[in-house]
């Protein structure tokens, strides 16, 4: 899963906010400290935006939307967002060498997932939006009807740490693409590659007012969030947050895309092959220090093949290198903050109270500085567990033997959330039974986080509203107007 990369001579920057193409700092001057979480080191300063910041990026924005932008051919709009992906991978090293540092992951990691695919997520968008069309209806001899596409306006977009370029680029492309202006908001914990970002979208011929950043807390967000001039809210984060921005945005009506928390089920029945269940489940597990919000953290095992699969899973998980993100063979970088360190260390001090069996990992790794935890593998535990029931986001997986279909079904939709699955089983008839079954917005069969991006891609239940994707994407950031013609 690694690659050659090796650590760049890359410095971090100070995060002031992005508006009409410039940087800028607070009106009131204030900021916070970055942390690497590797190190605990200061990497620099991060501008604390408010009211007034957001109201100047929402005011550009605004008049951004009726100026060049809105009036440019598809064909140059499209050459400007492929320019933005081929502006990021001119500066991949650097980008990469950020998100390591403001994340703790993995740079071979950095390289080969974050900055590529955000990379691509403009390239995909760029030949998207090319062939976009809408829907028309000729009714016998009585009308033609046919529906125009615009853009959906200025729409703030709120993303969480665990993936900061490659999810604000996931919605930054799809958005440009379709014409918006956007107000744009990283986490607090990961603020460097968006602040970098900003510059590239300039570099690449986007005109000024279109994307606007401002930095902040969750009280930023908020602001974007009951802002009356923000149209509409594309938010990834905690089911929490998402409660939070719903009645923040209600008294305007906002248009709202979710992209939530998952507590995603991996059932493996025995009929797989087991050694494309164990490399697999060794990524879906621990790959980005678990902070994925796909990650299958309930493994259901059956019973038959319950013994080899904890024996080869436990040595494998054994091999991975916890430590340095910039060590090439590092597999298990540190987690994000100290605040989402104490988290994850209390879910362990939680399983340990609730009688579960620490196969690997159940504590901080031994290191002098850093957020690091080791791969941990729990079993023991019971459907009423709060580690198998609440979103941990982190390297820690449980393990619950199943003996049938039925009982390991029941348990698997036994969740608030609804996000992803993945099914191994070699029997297409129960491969297609159950995937219809299980109540999640993605289902992966033999596999995981295999990704296309025009399909559908979102959860159910608490874990979204919505779906990012293709069509689906196109559809959020655009409004349409049917046009009936009478015959
Ligand atoms: P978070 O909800 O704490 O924060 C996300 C963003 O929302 C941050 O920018 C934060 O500053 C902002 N925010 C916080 N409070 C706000 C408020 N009241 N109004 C507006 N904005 C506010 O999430 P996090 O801890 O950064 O990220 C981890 C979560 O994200 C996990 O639950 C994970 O599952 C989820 N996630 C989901 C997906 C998905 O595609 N479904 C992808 C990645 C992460």
């Amino acid at each position: 899963m690694q690659t050659t990369e090796t650590k760049t001579e890359v410095k971090p920057i100070d995060c002031s906010h992005y508006i009409d193409g410039k940087y800028v700092p607070s009106g009131n001057g204030k900021t916070f400290e970055n942390v690497n979480p590797a190190t605990e080191e200061v990497l620099g300063t991060v501008a604390v935006g408010g009211k007034d910041e957001v109201d100047q990026a929402v005011k550009v924005a605004r008049k951004a939307l009726k100026g060049e932008w809105g009036n440019m051919p598809i064909r140059k709009r499209s050459a400007i967002i492929r320019k933005i992906g081929d502006l990021i991978l001119e500066r991949k090293p650097e980008l990469a060498t950020l998100e390591t540092l403001d994340t703790g992951k993995p740079l071979w990691l950095s390289n080969s997932v974050d900055i590529e695919r955000a990379a691509y997520n403009f390239h995909f968008f760029a030949d998207y939006m090319t062939s976009v069309g809408t829907e028309s209806y000729q009714q016998d001899d009585i009308a033609i009807h046919y529906a125009v596409r615009r853009p959906t306006g200025v729409v703030g977009l709120i993303n969480p740490w665990n993936l900061p370029l490659l999810l604000m680029t996931w919605k930054l492309a799809p958005a440009l693409a379709a014409g918006n202006t956007v107000v744009m908001k990283p986490s607090e914990v990961t603020p460097m590659t968006a602040t970098v970002l900003a510059q590239i979208c300039t570099d690449a011929g986007v005109p000024d007012g279109v994307v606007n950043m401002v930095h902040g807390f969750g009280e930023t967000g908020a602001a974007i969030t009951a802002h009356e001039e923000v149209d509409a809210i594309a938010f990834t984060g905690e089911t929490v947050t998402g409660t939070a921005i719903m009645k923040s945005a209600a008294p305007t009506l906002k248009k709202l895309s979710f992209e939530l928390g998952g507590k995603n089920p991996n059932i493996i029945f025995g009929d797989a092959n087991l050694d494309d269940v164990i490399e697999t489940t060794m990524k879906s597990s621990f790959i980005n220090q678990g902070e994925v919000c796909l990650c299958g953290s309930r493994i259901y095992v059956e019973r038959s093949i319950y013994d080899e699969f904890l024996e080869r899973f436990v040595a494998k998980t054994k091999e991975l290198k916890v430590g340095d993100p910039f060590e090439q063979d590092t597999n298990v970088g540190a987690l994000v903050s100290e605040e989402h360190y104490k988290k994850v260390l209390s879910y362990l001090d939680i399983a340990k109270e609730e009688g579960g069996t620490f196969l690997t990992g159940g504590k901080a790794a031994d290191v002098d500085k850093g957020y690091f935890v080791e791969p941990t593998i729990i079993t023991d535990l019971g459907r009423e567990s709060r580690c198998v029931r609440e979103e941990i986001f982190g390297p820690v997986v449980t393990v619950i033997p199943f003996e049938t279909e039925e009982e390991v079904m029941e348990q698997v939709n036994d969740t608030h959330y609804g996000l992803s699955a993945s099914l191994w089983t070699t029997d297409i008839k129960r491969a297609t039974r159950l995937s219809a079954e299980i109540e999640a917005g993605m289902v992966w069969v033999n596999t995981w986080f295999l990704r296309d991006l025009r399909t559908p891609f979102g959860g159910m239940k608490h874990s979204g509203i919505g779906r990012e994707g293709g069509a689906h994407s196109f559809d959020f950031y655009s409004e349409l107007t049917n046009v009936t013609v009478k015959l």
